[in-house]
């Protein structure tokens, strides 16, 4: 049965459907179940536990936010606490998610034709294609709207794409990546949909990582990749149509921000009623006491802010500059948040097996993934101003 978390201080979650809580309630018992119980030992490995893919797709997870896929009718609010709920027990799961369903599955559901559409978005949400999402280059991270360098020429019914991607999440075993590139002819961003076995594609995994371990993260390299035009995003014409799909994945990383402080004022929680210090829980103390109340106050706040930046979309709302705020607040918010959970936890806080050390080294990630807090800043600095400051 669904029962509303207490870190949901001001029960924001009653404003779901019983339907909606129903799989909340559902997916809470997988993740517990399937996921939490391998999380550290992957990350330590810096490997993608595979096993829990197709749990993932099971539960109707992935194809949420679009009618071909999707198991019942729901709101943008749920999904975002679906994705609270990922991050809350793992931010790298969170992530694949965040990959498959927003970025890849979501590109093709924002910009592709009813035919593709119709061919896509079911294979991506059963899992029986796995996608990935190719924007970042070596050299354009936060000016890939302007500075991407992988070019599109067209050859009569192909396009032929030349270039490299860097950071391409899931792309060292995804089926089909979607590659951002510029057209040789118009100079504008398309979309195209290329599967992973076309010769002249090659993902090589990034190594070293110390954030989102689990996460597998690839540089991409294009020499002569042929895509025929029925792959192209038909509805992807300028950079402005990737914006409208980042957009609504900025959105979800801002509960996923939350669910990641949650994860971590939670596991504080429990470590400060069950850790004596003076002859007493530390919990007791004033200060601790001081950075849980902070630490809620963060993720209250942050609740409040993606529950409306959420209603916005279903009432068809929502503006770029809005999603952009909501991820730069909470991340920050989720950084301060886990930073204050792992000082509760002294030593332990830093070591994997307490939980908050993957949660604080994860929110590095996220805080600079899917457009950095700066720009993300920036393009609200550019709505309330009028003015650009990043061009
Ligand atoms: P840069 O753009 O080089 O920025 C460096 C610093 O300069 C940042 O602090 C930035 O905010 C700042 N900066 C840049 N320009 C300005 C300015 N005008 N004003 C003020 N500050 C500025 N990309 C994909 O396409 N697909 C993925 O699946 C994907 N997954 C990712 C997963 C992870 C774990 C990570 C770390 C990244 C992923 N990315 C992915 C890439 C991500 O979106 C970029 O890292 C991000 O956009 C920032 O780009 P950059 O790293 O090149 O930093």
């Amino acid at each position: 049965a669904f029962e509303t978390l207490a870190s949901d201080f001001y029960g924001y979650e009653n404003l779901l459907t019983d339907r909606e809580k129903a799989f909340i309630a559902d997916l809470r018992v997988y993740l517990e179940s399937e996921v939490k119980p391998v999380v550290n030992e992957y990350w330590e490995k810096a490997e993608f536990p595979h096993q829990i893919i197709e749990g993932l797709h099971r539960t109707g997870t992935i194809g949420l936010g679009f009618p071909e896929t999707a198991a019942f009718e729901n709101s943008a609010v749920f999904r975002g606490w679906v994705a609270l709920e990922l991050a809350r027990v793992d931010a790298s799961v969170s992530t694949y998610v965040g990959v498959q369903n927003g970025l890849a599955l979501g590109a093709i559901g924002v910009c592709g034709s009813d035919e593709q559409r119709a061919e896509w978005l079911p294979k991506l949400a059963s899992g029986e294609v796995l996608g990935a999402f190719g924007l970042t280059e070596p050299l354009s991270g936060s000016d890939s709207a302007q500075g991407l360098r992988t070019i599109a020429t067209r050859d009569g019914d192909n396009w032929v794409l030349n270039g490299s991607k860097r950071w391409i999440g899931n792309a060292t075993f995804s089926d089909i990546t979607v590659i951002w590139a510029k057209s040789a002819e118009d100079g504008q961003v398309k979309g195209f949909i290329v599967p992973t076995s076309t010769p002249g594609y090659t993902a090589t995994k990034i190594e070293g990582k110390q954030s989102l371990r689990m996460v597998q993260n690839a540089d991409i390299t294009l020499e002569n990749v042929v895509v025929p035009e029925s792959l192209r995003l038909q509805n992807a014409n300028t950079f402005k149509d990737t914006a409208a799909v980042l957009r609504l994945t900025r959105a979800e990383v801002a509960w996923a921000a939350v669910g990641v402080a949650v994860g971590a004022y939670e596991a504080a929680v429990k470590y400060s009623k069950e850790r004596v210090q003076f002859g007493k829980p530390i919990g007791s103390h004033q200060l601790i006491q001081d950075l849980l109340v902070k630490s809620l106050g963060n993720i209250t706040a942050s609740i409040g802010l993606c529950t409306r930046v959420s209603e916005m979309l279903d009432r068809g709302e929502q503006r770029d500059e809005h999603s952009a705020l909501a991820k730069a607040f909470t991340t920050a918010r989720m950084r301060e948040t886990v930073a204050w959970c792992r000082e509760i936890l002294g030593g332990n806080g830093i070591v994997i097996d307490y939980d908050v050390a993957r949660f604080f080294a994860d929110a590095e990630a996220l805080y600079s993934y899917e457009g950095t807090r700066e720009m993300n800043t920036l393009i609200v600095g550019r709505s309330i101003t009028g003015l650009a400051a990043f061009v």
